[in-house]
């Protein structure tokens, strides 16, 4: 297995334009519970994060937002649940693109069946050069092997994404302070999970567990302490379907974070278009 080098160069995708080059574009192709997946450009580079939608709605959802697959240069993945990599086998059996991960990450979702592809393997808070963006990978406590999250740079932008993550840390708070956008998970209201009946207290536990998911509670705190640093615009994911909603999350930070500029919320079954 090849291991990523700080400063690997990818040749420019075909589809690579002057706009491609000079801004940093961020598109959620879908998020929650269901399936995450996203797609970030900037410098010249073209990543999807994530692979958690089925093979034909990746292609479809990209598609219908002016990526054509093949003019990906990878795909960067957080961490190996269902909902971040389900449709990431079929995929690769049609892309010739390199999967970005952390090693354990990597070897589970090998292990897995999506073995044929080419793997570039970062440390867990390792950071990479891609053509004009950097990527810096950080730790997140979640129940999954090697989870991450990531900052990405272009220029003088940072955009920061955060799913999956039971507690904030110091340390995913100073990754994610000076970021000017950022993609955060929002989980669910404490009130909805706990007046839930369909799921079993095991698994409202596990929910809210500090190796968990972040609730919109989590998600505001975190927020108020990023704004005096420079966040302007939030997009929250990953929403329960059945212990949150997106008027409920957005109040929410609102309500916690009155200096937000923007803020809105990721769907689960459409894109939420291109946000610059
Ligand atoms: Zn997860
Ligand atoms: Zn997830």
């Amino acid at each position: 297995m090849a291991t990523a080098q700080p400063d690997f160069f990818p040749s420019l995708p075909a589809a690579c334009s002057r706009y491609f080059r000079a801004h940093m574009r961020f598109i959620v192709l879908g998020s929650g519970s269901g399936g995450n997946a996203a797609v970030v450009e900037a410098g010249g580079i073209r990543l999807l994060i994530d692979a958690g939608l089925s093979a034909k709605q990746l292609v479809d959802r990209m598609r219908a937002s002016g990526v054509e697959p093949s003019s990906l240069s990878g795909v960067l993945l957080t961490h190996e649940h269902g909902d971040h990599i389900r449709g990431l086998r079929v995929l690769m059996k049609s892309l010739a693109v390199p999967i970005y991960a952390t090693p354990s990450t990597s070897r589970l979702v090998r292990d897995g069946g999506v073995d044929g592809a080419t793997w570039k393997i970062f440390e867990s808070g390792g950071a990479f050069q891609l053509n004009g963006l950097s990527v810096q990978s950080f730790a997140v406590p979640h129940d999954a092997v090697e989870p991450v999250g990531f900052v990405f740079r272009h220029e003088e932008r940072a955009f920061g994404l955060l799913s999956d993550t039971g507690h904030v840390t110091k340390l995913i708070l100073d990754r994610l302070r000076g970021v000017h956008a950022l993609f955060v998970e929002a989980n669910y209201d404490d009130a909805l999970l706990e007046a839930d009946m369909k799921r079993p207290w095991s698994t409202k536990q596990r929910i809210s567990s500090r190796h968990g998911h972040l609730s919109n509670a989590q998600t505001a705190a975190l927020i108020a302490e990023l704004v005096p640093a420079g966040l302007r615009r939030v997009v929250l994911g990953h929403l329960s379907r059945d212990c949150n909603c997106p008027v409920t999350a957005v109040a929410a930070i609102r309500a916690g974070v009155p200096d937000l500029a923007d803020v809105c919320c990721a769907e689960q079954d459409r894109t939420c278009g291109w946000w610059d």
